[in-house]
């Protein structure tokens, strides 16, 4: 390459090849005019394929925009990118991390990731923020969470879109997982607030389902819903530092007593409770290694291949359901249908599973359940003006 050069201008004029630095001309950067600064090219699978698999993590975080993306224009991109990365996912220990709000989940989950990160583990953190459906909020929040993970260079932290709906969120993570493990990342840490649907739609996406629960003030188990625990493969109690100290000893043991009466048969995993600080860093490793002991005992009798499959199966259902739904919704006729029917159904002029019946049955479904009342159509037809079915 003929590249224009120059000797610095420290070098003395009659000097020989004892110096051998040369200053190479650079490029000055182009302006970007301002009201273009933002719009990308469209992304081309292959290429963002590529980079991904070389690590560059801007193009990972824009491999995942455009799988969550719910753009038609968008699609085509994203499932290339996803049939092109899948062959190269799988390679990871994908962990939940559950519990309630306050619990610590983001202190902890940077404690853990900066001493995986800190012993050469490449970890992804992924957050699965339910948003309230009232508000549109965000539960997780936006306050600056984990500054010690965000520091470390094998680390990549996406928290996902606020004020996106349950499903859409939770349906993307498995996908994120998937590039994330393309991108080289051996621990994908998921985290989502236990209060409610979104820790059971995350533990059918991992490999060790981790709960983290406070000590409360009386009652040890009040508000400790049975179901999350029986959801658990690892349970620790948090906040093990200072005066709290005692009463997390006698929470965890209290807990051990209801997980040990909850769990399953002889032989199987007995979920260990254990307490932790986040703050101090006491007890995260032993917490990590009670997870490395469930995916390695896992490995070992098949249950982690088991769960693998179940969920791939799991996510095929959820794939074809959803793209029924949305192939079902976009027909003019659906759109026509209901666009006409829901004001009566919302006035109460018109009763629900009458309209149901009406929509299925013009798009040439009719739902097995529906069938048998027949006459509800049937009084429905001539407000819609028409043959519409
Ligand atoms: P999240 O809502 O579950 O993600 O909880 P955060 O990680 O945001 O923590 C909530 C609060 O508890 C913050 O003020 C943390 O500093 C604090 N916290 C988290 N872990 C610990 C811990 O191990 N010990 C103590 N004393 N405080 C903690």
């Amino acid at each position: 390459m003929n590249v224009p050069a120059s000797r610095p201008d420290w070098v003395p004029p009659d000097a020989g090849t004892e110096f051998t630095t040369r200053v190479v001309a650079g490029t000055p950067p182009r302006a970007i005019p301002a009201g273009r600064a933002k719009r990308r090219a469209p992304e081309d699978g292959a290429a963002l394929a590529a980079a991904i698999r070389a690590g560059d993590r801007s193009a990972l975080a824009r491999g995942i925009t455009l799988v969550e993306s719910r753009a038609a224009a968008h699609r085509a991109a994203g499932d290339e990118l996803l049939q092109r990365l899948s062959p190269f996912a799988g390679g990871s220990v994908r962990v939940g991390v559950t519990g309630p709000p306050g619990a610590g989940k983001s202190t902890f989950i940077d404690a853990l990731g900066a001493q995986l990160g800190g012993a050469g583990r490449a970890v992804a953190v992924l957050s699965v923020d339910p948003s309230s459906p009232v508000t549109r909020g965000s539960i997780l929040g936006d306050k600056a969470r984990m500054e010690r993970l965000a520091r470390l260079p094998n680390a990549f932290i996406r928290p996902s879109p606020s004020g996106g709906e349950l499903g859409g969120v939770a349906r993307r993570t498995r996908e994120t997982i998937v590039l994330c493990e393309a991108a080289g990342f051996d621990v994908v840490l998921v985290e989502t607030v236990g209060v409610g649907q979104s820790e059971v739609l995350v533990r059918g996406m991992v490999d060790c389902f981790l709960v983290l629960l406070l000590a409360g003030a009386g009652d040890e188990l009040q508000g400790i819903k049975k179901g999350i625990i029986e959801l658990a493969d690892v349970l620790a109690v948090n906040k093990a530092d200072g005066d709290n100290r005692a009463r997390v000893e006698t929470a965890r043991r209290e807990l051990a007593r209801a997980v040990h009466y909850l769990a399953a048969p002889d032989g199987a995993w007995q979920p260990p409770v254990l307490a932790c600080s986040a703050r101090t860093n006491e007890g995260i490793d032993e917490v990590w290694r009670a997870v490395e002991r469930f995916v390695a005992g896992g490995r070992a009798h098949g249950g982690f291949a088991a769960r693998r499959r179940e969920q791939s199966l799991a996510w095929l259902g959820a794939l074809v359901e959803e793209g029924l739904r949305e192939a079902f919704a976009a027909r003019p006729e659906v759109m026509r249908l209901r666009a006409e029917l829901e004001p009566r159904v919302a006035g109460g002029t018109l009763p629900a599973p009458a309209a149901a019946q009406a929509i299925l049955a013009a798009s040439g479904w009719r739902a097995p359940e529906f069938s048998a009342k027949g006459a509800a159509v049937g009084k429905i037809r001539p407000v819609m003006g028409g043959d519409s079915g």
